[in-house]
């Protein structure tokens, strides 16, 4: 589904009707940090177009999903942080909370593997 979502909190932030705090934006995607913030650095990359998921994403608009990853190594020179790790939470049972394709970008701190 790419039509804007009335309903869709990422939605409402690409559309400037909720704020965020904005860190980088490009002609596809846009970077604000996470209002709740798991590690020094947490930023979320969303496409300013709507789709619930990742693979949702991949598979309508590849060239957005790459552009995020490109924001994300963009972001993470602004934050000057070195190694970074990079999320998507696909489904409730994974924790996907938004059903807005997200990409979290960690880093600033020593990050364990795998993940607890
Ligand atoms: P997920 O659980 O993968 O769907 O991630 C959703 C993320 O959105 C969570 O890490 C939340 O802390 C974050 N979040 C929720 N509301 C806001 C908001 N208004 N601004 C920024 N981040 C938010
Ligand atoms: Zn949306």
């Amino acid at each position: 589904m790419s039509v804007p979502q009335e309903d869709c909190l990422f939605c409402r932030i690409v559309a400037g009707e909720v704020p965020a705090d904005v860190v980088h934006r490009s002609e596809r995607s846009l970077a604000f940090r996470d209002i709740d913030p798991k590690a020094p650095t947490h930023v979320l990359v969303v496409p300013l177009v709507h789709h619930c998921n990742a693979a949702d994403l991949a598979d309508n608009d590849p060239a957005t999903l790459a552009d995020m990853f490109v924001v994300a190594d963009i972001v993470a020179d602004q934050e000057q942080i070195i190694g970074y790790r990079t999320v998507f939470n696909t489904g409730a049972e994974a924790g996907q909370t938004v059903f807005h394709a997200h990409l979290h970008l960690l880093g600033g701190r020593s990050l364990t593997w795998p993940p607890g």
